[in-house]
């Protein structure tokens, strides 16, 4: 492909907008904010961060999710899951949850703090048509699973994916899926430049929640905090931070090109397929594992 070495460029920006979502939680939402603002198989991309209890205190208690996996990273705080087939689990900082939805899920997320500060993000990754209707499950990743490469001038935590640095590679404890998902966590000192090889197709964004980017090192393009800078096709992902350092998460992909169908927290291909699952959910067989 003749992209292959290529830089990928910044190609379009979504900007997150303030939303609530759950029982009330205040929170930024990017990706999947509106139409035509998914990035196939990236579906939604929320932060949330806040100092104030009363921004997240009412958390988001049992809802069901259907046709996709959700990824919970908490960078601040303390949340509690709890779904329908018995699973418990504590999301600390630094730790990550990641939850197949798969056939369907019923849990909850609840604060487990009543004061300080909570943030974070959740992500969103579609799954194949042939893996909408598998059996439900999660992983709770403790925050001294995720390896983290610190090198001149930054720090990689390696969530999803195998990074590839200074001649060294370090996976990261989620692999294998359909997908295919790379997803970091990026700390980078002021000016200091960060590459990363990547699939050309691949869809790939990066997402400032601290200080700003420039994505490309020939022609650079600054992208501020709190917008999704979604990239150009490329071999070769180039990235400096600004003036003032910059955290970002950097998110790729390989497409599912499949049609999507949504209703709120079912994913599917097909509006008959939506319809089944409101049904199914409805009528109690979410519930029967
Ligand atoms: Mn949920």
């Amino acid at each position: 492909m003749e992209t292959t070495n290529q830089a990928r460029s910044l190609q379009r920006i979504i900007e997150a907008i303030a939303t609530s979502d759950g029982a009330g939680v205040k929170l930024r939402r990017s990706l999947g904010r509106g139409p035509g603002t998914r990035l196939d198989p990236f579906l939604m991309l929320d932060e949330f961060s806040s100092d104030n209890p009363g921004d997240y205190i009412a958390g988001f208690p049992p809802h069901p999710h259907r046709g996709f996996e959700t990824v919970t990273y908490m960078l601040d705080g303390h949340m509690r899951h709890e779904d329908h087939l018995g699973n418990q689990g504590d999301l600390k900082s630094g730790g990550v949850q990641w939850m197949t939805a798969g056939r369907g899920i019923i849990h909850s997320e609840m604060p487990q703090q009543e004061e300080g500060r909570m943030r974070g993000f959740q992500l969103w990754i579609n799954l194949p048509a042939k893996e909408k209707m598998k059996p439900a499950g999660y992983r709770d990743i403790q925050p001294e699973q995720i390896p983290a490469l610190a090198f001149d001038g930054g720090k990689v935590k390696v969530i999803a994916g195998e990074l590839q640095a200074d001649g060294r590679t370090v996976a990261g404890p989620v692999q294998g899926l359909s997908t295919d998902p790379l997803y970091f966590d990026i700390e980078l000192a002021p000016g200091a430049r960060f590459t990363q090889p990547v699939r050309a197709d691949y869809h790939a964004f990066v997402y400032p929640y601290e200080g700003r980017l420039q994505i490309g090192f020939d022609a650079p393009r600054t992208l501020d905090a709190h917008n999704a800078g979604v990239l150009s096709a490329g071999g070769r992902i180039e990235l400096a931070a600004g003036e003032e350092g910059a955290r970002f998460l950097l998110l790729a992909a390989r497409p599912l090109n499949e049609p999507i169908a949504q209703y709120g927290p079912f994913v599917m291909n097909t509006s008959e397929e939506i319809e089944q699952a409101i049904s199914d959910f409805q009528s109690g067989k979410f519930v029967q594992a």
